[in-house]
């Protein structure tokens, strides 16, 4: 569970009971079997409720605006553990859902449009936006016009988000569960044992009195489409299923209030919400859920009043939680509107979807980065994690026992022909637009064997594209464009044009990456040349440019016999 909840009012410290932790993965029980992937150790307690078939995994998100990488987690999480009991044998769905019927509470300063470009609020009707604060996300018009929704915009991002990881989500309109009536019942209940709610919720949240007139469901403002919080009364005998009546009054937004209409009017439980603190106990109960991930915020809010509710209110035992660590990006939190953010579309341009899925098969309850800068850590990762379970090279016990259960949730169909190509080997090959050239560096460097079959080769050479944008996105040391048509325009002095003559030859002598570059310098110091002008002669050759990525080791990289002609200002 991952949203931005309603205002809770100030969370007083939960009471103890039997209450459960929801830090799972940090809570090793002495009884429990020892796993080399945090999912079974998940999926063992799962099991242990015997739960009915289908099991229920669920996630959920608001959608509230850009759904970045960070929420990715609410997906993937479950979904490993959807995988290992599928993997037992177990039938299991993954419900997400779409919490869409929580109110606009502020305006995003950034959005995205389904392809993921990020648009500032200034490039939409903002306008419209502002008069919408309060209503619920599925009220709310899509400021793109191409979705029913502001709330279904967002909910179609998570759901191509999902897809594009290959994660098979049952996504569920919480709107829809309000308006088809499949959340009339539960909602009848809560307000039936409106004390009981009451006792219970007080204990969490200091504005909420036990013998108070505190009421939990939020009708819709029939005339300005707000949510409002203020019930006057409740008539469970009005109606088909019950009505209450409301006033529309302000509602405290942080550190705003959006005005309410101040229009007195009657609603049924279809037309509003149970309070976040119920509705996420009431989707429980509603969906049957078994286990549900979620962040820190939920685990010191509204999980310890949530198993309550689910307990002391509706009576029923809560899912088993656990508690996944955020993750942070380049060092810094997720912000959309700080411009911290990045997409799964935009991560998919640059690496392998099972790389991406593999950075989320690493333990949840430990904080870690996600670092474009330094990508090719990761993707080095997953590439040794593949090596060491098709044998290839040795790894540790533990690294062992890792690979072997973990790398076929994280790869569909494992195949031990296929070919990875070093990361920052693919950003070298990516200087150069020429596909055969790509190749046939690729074999004489060793990366591709001669017996390669055709689509190992391919997959291979697909990483060339990712790591070019990687470049592109990041401007590091391979955001470089060779010259290989032609020699760019360039005017050396005569030592100059000695050493690059002699450069040629050490070359073509063959040598490795070191040595390439410790003799540029020695050349250039034998003929007098200012080390720096020889680098940028070399760069201008090869780049059209004064600056460059490291040069020996380029060098060493590139096809011998153009560098050599290059050097030779031949070709
Ligand atoms: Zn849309
Ligand atoms: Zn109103």
């Amino acid at each position: 569970m991952s949203s931005d909840g309603d205002a809770d009012g100030d969370t007083i410290d939960a009471p103890e009971s039997d209450a459960l932790s929801p830090y799972t993965l940090q809570r090793e029980e002495a009884s429990e079997t020892r796993h080399a992937f945090w999912a079974d150790t998940v999926a063992d307690r799962v099991a242990k409720r015997n739960p009915d078939e289908p099991i229920v995994i669920k996630g959920g998100i608001s959608p509230s605006g850009v759904p970045h990488l960070g929420n990715v987690n609410e997906i993937m999480r479950g979904y490993f553990v959807a995988e290992v009991l599928r993997d037992r044998g177990h039938e299991v769905r993954q419900v997400f859902t779409a919490d869409d019927r929580d109110p606009l509470r502020k305006l995003p300063r950034t959005l995205c449009d389904l392809e993921g470009n990020l648009v500032d609020l200034g490039e939409v009707d903002a306008g419209a936006l502002g008069r919408n604060l309060g209503a619920p996300y599925t009220d709310i018009p899509d400021p793109f016009g191409c979705c029913d929704s502001y709330g279904d915009h967002f909910a179609t991002i998570i759901q191509n988000s999902a897809d594009a990881v290959d994660v098979p989500i049952e996504l569920v309109s919480n709107t829809e569960l309000y308006e088809s009536g499949e959340f009339e019942a539960v909602t009848r209940f809560v307000l039936e044992h409106q004390e009981r709610a009451r006792e219970v919720l007080s204990k969490y949240q200091d504005t909420v009195d036990a013998d108070g007139d505190y009421v939990p469901f939020n009708p819709i403002c029939e005339e300005c489409g707000k949510i409002t919080e203020t019930v006057t009364s409740v008539d469970l005998d009005a109606g088909e299923a019950g009505t209450v009546d409301y006033r529309c009054t302000d509602m405290d937004a942080g550190n705003q209030t959006i005005d309410g209409c101040g229009h007195e009017g009657t609603a049924t439980l279809r037309e509003g919400k149970l309070p976040w603190r119920f509705e996420w106990p009431a989707q429980w109960q509603l969906l049957g859920v078994d286990f549900e991930p979620f962040g820190k915020d939920h685990a010191e809010g509204s999980w310890p009043s949530g198993q309550d509710v689910a307990r002391n209110v509706l009576e029923i035992e809560p899912p088993v939680p656990m508690v996944y660590e955020w993750f942070t990006l380049e060092g810094e939190p997720f912000s959309s509107s700080e411009g911290n953010v990045i997409l799964v579309s935009d991560v998919l341009e640059l690496l392998e979807p099972e790389v991406l899925r593999y950075f989320f098969a690493k333990d949840p309850a430990k904080a870690r980065d996600f670092s474009i800068e330094r990508l090719d850590q990761l993707v080095d990762e997953f590439d040794r994690l593949e090596a060491i379970y098709f044998g290839e090279i040795e790894g540790s016990e533990d690294e062992r026992a890792f690979a072997e259960r973990v790398y076929p949730f994280v790869v569909d169909d494992p195949r031990e022909e296929r070919i990875r190509l070093p990361y920052t080997f693919a950003a070298v090959l990516g200087m150069t637009d020429d596909p055969d050239l790509r190749e046939e560096i690729a074999r004489r460097e060793g990366h591709i064997p001669d017996d390669a079959p055709d689509w190992a080769v391919d997959g291979a050479l697909e990483r060339v594209e990712q790591a070019r944008n990687w470049a592109r996105r990041t401007g590091n040391e391979f955001d470089y464009e060779l010259k290989r048509s032609e020699i760019p325009d360039h005017e050396f002095d005569a030592d100059t044009e000695a050493a690059l003559a002699e450069l040629a030859d050490f070359i073509e002598a063959g040598h490795d990456p070191e040595e390439i570059q410790g003799e540029i310098y020695e050349t250039a110091r034998r003929h007098d040349v200012d080390v720096g002008d020889f680098f940028a002669a070399g760069y201008r050759l090869f780049f059209d440019e004064t600056q460059g990525p490291k040069l020996g080791s380029f060098l060493a990289k590139v096809d011998r016999e153009f560098v050599v002609d290059r050097l030779r200002r031949e070709r």
